[in-house]
């Protein structure tokens, strides 16, 4: 069988880490399988998504390395959900609802005090014909309700009714459909939850796996139930534990907190993101994966924790770090290249600071203070700059390389009696503008002895 997932985010608002974890479960299950990836957009209520959200989700995706075979948006199939419906009336399987919300509440109160579980009663199906020509009659549309398979053949009376599936990440799942009130399919003013749609798609769109956050658990007994009833046989479904912050709080897409959009403005590098979103919370210890095929070889869903995976933004920071300090030249060369950084010292220069980044955009501030000098003239006590002089009439000649500064720096201790910090902060500040940087060992071949004598105070 051929494998095909889903990515089904609504457009209201920037995907975060935690949508993220969710695509690229799907995009590396996809990708270990041969599989196709589907982004479908869950567009149906058309008050709060919006254009801008779902061109940036693709944008997102793309950025992250998740390339959609397909991209479908649920508000133009309408006509295929209303199809759906049809048929779910015709089978008597969809029925109409008048409560109020106050109503439902009020129901669930009592059924609660009488230690009934706090389901709905069905008692929509208890109304006569001339009860809902009544509400009919007072302007008063109905919500539609699914009819569970959890009775033998009296719906008010239920029975314990297993739902069984092998997800593919919790392993053995079990959902009784009594312990559930008949979920509302379509509103009163029409529109549609996102019960129905979903399954509607995943049926026409060949979805072979649902891959979803472990908030769907539930859903999913009564989505199963739904395939059923349309005369469809359910996908597989496999659902992960959802991210939190270090004090547990769960992410949402409309506070903004941790959207890719924000990542990656910041310059983090996508495969932080990535190897972040998709490790943390299983059996693998988190850490930098340079490229997605690498990411797909440890993706083992079935290994993923059931309880929520608290993350530390800070770590992104981190696995940022290892990224670039240990990225080829030829990754970068071309991010390089559009940075001003080119030409035959372009790689000697990468290897030396690399590992001094937080970005590698921060590259182009090294090539300037390579290529230019400090970026701030630095100002020196007296002491300090006759120590300077007096290094700076000590050059060794050229040639050059890694054991000129050795070499120097011994022979500066001899003359001037300086060691340690005394010793090298002032030339690194004269060399650099900075106190922390690249080895200075590394870095002076790289400036020449032309450069060096430039930097002269
Ligand atoms: N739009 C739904 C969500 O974001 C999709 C759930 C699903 O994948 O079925 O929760």
């Amino acid at each position: 069988m051929s494998v095909t997932v889903r990515f089904a985010p609504s457009p209201t608002g920037y995907i975060h880490i935690g949508n993220a974890r969710t695509a690229l479960f799907n995009w590396l299950f996809a990708l270990k399988n041969g599989g196709r990836f589907v982004l479908r957009f869950d567009d149906t209520d058309a008050a709060r998504s919006k254009q801008e959200y779902a061109d940036q989700i693709e944008k997102d995706l793309h950025w992250l390395g998740v390339l959609p075979d397909v991209i479908v948006h649920q508000s133009a199939r309408f006509a295929t959900y209303d199809a759906a419906v049809e048929k779910l009336k015709q089978a008597g399987l969809l029925y109409p609802c008048w409560e109020t919300s106050e109503e439902l509440e009020r129901r669930r109160k009592i059924r609660l005090s009488r230690r009934l579980p706090p389901v709905y009663g069905r008692e929509a199906l208890k109304l006569t014909d001339e009860q809902k020509a009544a509400y009919e009659a007072e302007g008063r549309k109905p919500h539609w309700r699914f009819l569970l398979p959890n009775f033998e053949s009296d719906p008010f009376v239920t029975r314990r009714t297993e739902v069984h599936w092998d997800d593919v990440v919790r392993g053995p799942q079990t959902v009784d459909l009594a312990s559930m009130s008949d979920p509302v399919l379509v509103r009163e003013d029409g529109t549609y939850l996102y019960t129905l749609p979903s399954v509607v798609d995943d049926i026409e769109l060949g979805i072979t796996h649902v891959i979803r956050g472990d908030d769907h658990v539930t859903n999913t007994g009564a989505q199963i139930a739904i395939f059923e009833a349309l005369g469809a046989v359910a996908p597989a479904f496999g659902h992960h534990n959802l991210l939190t912050t270090s004090s547990g709080e769960g992410l949402s897409k409309r506070t903004g907190a941790l959207s890719i959009l924000s990542l990656a403005q910041e310059g983090v590098e996508p495969m932080a993101v990535a190897s972040l979103a998709v490790l943390i919370g299983t059996a693998e210890s988190v850490s930098a994966v340079p490229t997605m095929s690498e990411l797909a070889a440890r993706f083992e869903p079935a290994a993923t924790s059931k309880s929520a995976a608290k993350f530390d933004p800070a770590e992104v920071q981190a696995l940022n770090r290892t990224l670039i300090h240990n990225m080829p030249f030829e990754e970068a060369r071309q991010r390089l290249v559009a940075l001003g950084i080119d030409g035959s010292d372009a790689e000697t220069f990468w290897m030396v600071v690399r590992g001094n980044l937080e970005r590698l955009a921060d590259a182009a501030q090294w090539w300037s203070i390579v290529r230019e000098g400090p970026l701030v003239r630095q100002q020196f006590n007296a002491e300090d700059l006759a120590f300077l002089t007096t290094a700076f009439e000590n050059l060794p000649a050229e040639p050059w390389d890694t054991t000129t500064w050795k070499a120097w720096t011994d022979a500066l201790k001899e003359l001037t009696g300086r060691k340690g910090k005394s010793l090298f902060m002032p030339l690194r500040l004269a060399l650099t503008g900075r106190e922390q940087g690249p080895e200075l060992a590394d870095l002076l071949p790289l400036l020449g002895r032309e450069g060096t004598l430039a930097r002269r105070p």
